[in-house]
């Protein structure tokens, strides 16, 4: 199998640690440095406190990012900028800087995956969940995420109505003339969907999406209790990315 060198950004995080533990453990993955702001990880590679500082002395085959929103955007396109396949499961993109992404990734002719949710699980919660909208069009998204989490809602949830959005008739749910007496009591609405987000210490990453119809409801719902379940959404993307000349948004979009 070639072998593919990796750096990655943000690897004292949560999610990073575990990366990191998953590329050190994967035989044919070979990291040859990481990128730490604060210069703190602790790993017998280099630590580069700044991307282009790493990309200037060693070019790796894949980035994968595990930051915060406006690093994570930065790093990608810096990333592709040195001719770098980025894998970034940092969540909170804006839709501009996603078109820009992907058109920057379309002229370099690179491979670029971004992933707002690795869990295998997770993925086909979405899907399942697409299946459902074509039947029923009355639908409310629950995400719940521990309490240190920084963008609301999930990448997920709102990658879980966008996929919806593709197959139900856009409409305005509840009752016409609704009213919020305490301002965000329905949530955030897409397309008539409401997402309604919950942040508790204790949880990792859940979300159930909610469907209802005249005299009953289909709840489907997916749990990660570790992060070691992103793990294996995250080889596969490593291995598929170097295949790729285009910028993948979702896992859904890559897995048969
Ligand atoms: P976290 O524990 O807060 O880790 C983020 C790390 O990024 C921290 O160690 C932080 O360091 C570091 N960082 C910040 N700025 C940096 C920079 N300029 N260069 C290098 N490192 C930098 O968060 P997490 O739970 O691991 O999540 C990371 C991201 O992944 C979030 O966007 C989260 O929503 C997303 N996520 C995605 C999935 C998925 O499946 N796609 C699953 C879970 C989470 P300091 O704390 O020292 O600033």
């Amino acid at each position: 199998m070639e072998q593919i060198n990796v750096v990655i950004a943000g690897p004292r995080g949560r999610m990073g640690k575990e990366a990191v533990e998953l590329v050190q453990n994967t035989q044919h993955f070979t990291l040859i440095g990481v990128v730490d702001h604060k210069g703190a990880a602790n790993l017998d590679v280099p630590v580069y406190k700044d991307i282009k500082e790493c990309f200037e002395s060693d070019i790796p085959h894949v980035l994968i990012d595990l930051t915060t929103p406006e690093v994570g955007y930065h790093h990608t396109k810096t990333a592709l900028e040195y001719g770098v396949r980025p894998v970034v499961g940092t969540t909170g993109f804006t839709p501009d800087e996603l078109i820009e992404l992907t058109q920057l990734a379309e002229s370099k002719k690179l491979g670029c995956i971004i992933a707002p949710n690795f869990a295998i699980g997770a993925v086909l919660m979405m899907k399942f969940s697409q299946m459902a909208a074509k039947y029923f069009g009355d639908i409310e998204i629950i995400e719940l995420h521990h309490d240190q989490k920084l963008d609301a809602p999930s990448g997920t949830a709102v990658k879980t109505a966008e996929m919806i959005k593709e197959v139900r008739e856009a409409k305005v749910q509840g009752h016409p003339d609704e009213k919020e007496t305490l301002r965000g009591a329905r949530g955030a609405d897409i397309d008539g969907m409401h997402i309604h987000s919950v942040r508790l210490p204790g949880l990792i990453a859940h979300q159930q999406v909610m469907f209802g119809a005249e005299g009953q409801t289909l709840t489907i719902r997916h749990d990660s209790y570790n992060r070691a379940s992103f793990m294996s959404g995250v080889k596969v993307s490593v291995e598929i990315v170097m295949k790729l000349d285009t910028l993948v948004y979702g896992l859904e979009n890559i897995l048969e």
